[in-house]
């Protein structure tokens, strides 16, 4: 059985106040969530508070992204030692917003992914089409290019160390989410393309959904056999919707 990840992802969002204020709101609560698991992904600058707020709770944590580098000069960046320092379980790799807003392609992901999985981070592998694709009907052309990649790069047993993430690009922060059996036909399409080359993987790997998923509609979307959790986005940032999600998956 797969354990569902519930994870939210808070971007570019809170202050020390405001993240103090969120975590004491999921800590009350998550005695209640009895079968998911429960991660955040804070911005970096707060990986220190999250780290201390919340050792010695069920609740993981991880960062939003990585570099593809160990360390240098590189100025900015984030290296997967770093996020390990701050106790980090998860990295996400590849979010959407990455790649089209800082020109992430499908090899830099791939590095990505291999550097943090290789580091000892679970990477959390987003991949999801525009709307533009999924009008074209090239919907499974898309996932499959971004899956392969990974595969191609760190082999198929790879990606039984890290979760991926279904997140249609058109459905994120939108408040169009995919419906049920929209995300449940991608994410069957993922597990064949997996179980193709390795059956035991396809079975183990959870696939979570992304992409407007919230308090009303997240049980629904959570009933469907292969979808494995929540990448969560804006819903991650009220303790009460979160917890509400979390409780969905279990
Ligand atoms: C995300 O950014 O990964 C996401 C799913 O965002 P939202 O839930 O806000 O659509």
């Amino acid at each position: 059985m797969r354990k569902p990840l519930i994870a939210g992802n808070w971007k570019m969002n809170g202050s020390r106040a405001s993240i103090k204020e969120l975590l004491d709101g999921i800590k009350a609560g998550i005695d209640e969530v009895k079968t998911a698991e429960v991660a955040v992904c804070p911005p970096f600058v707060y990986l220190a508070d999250v780290q201390q707020q919340l050792s010695g709770t069920p609740i993981a944590w991880g960062g939003q992204n990585l570099s593809t580098e160990e360390k240098g000069a590189f100025t900015g960046e984030i290296a997967a030692s770093m996020l390990l320092d701050f106790g980090c379980k998860y990295v996400i790799v590849g979010h959407s917003e990455r790649r089209t807003l800082y020109g992430e392609d499908d090899a830099v992901v791939a590095v990505k992914y291999g550097v943090a999985r290789q580091a000892g981070l679970k990477p959390i592998l987003c991949i999801g089409e525009t709307l533009e694709e999924r009008e074209k009907g090239i919907t499974e052309d898309v996932i499959a290019r971004q899956l392969n990649a990974v595969i191609e790069k760190e082999g198929v047993a790879a990606l039984g160390d890290g979760v991926i993430a279904y997140e249609p690009v058109w459905a994120i922060g939108t408040g169009k989410t995919a419906t049920p059996e929209q995300a449940q036909a991608v994410h069957g399409f993922i597990r064949n393309l997996i179980a193709d080359k390795d059956a035991a993987v396809a079975e183990q790997v959870r696939i979570q959904y992304g992409g407007s998923m919230n308090a009303a509609n997240a049980a629904e979307l959570l009933s469907m056999p292969d979808i494995d959790g929540g990448l969560i986005g804006g819903a991650s940032l009220k303790a009460e919707d979160f917890l509400t999600i979390c409780r969905a998956a279990g």
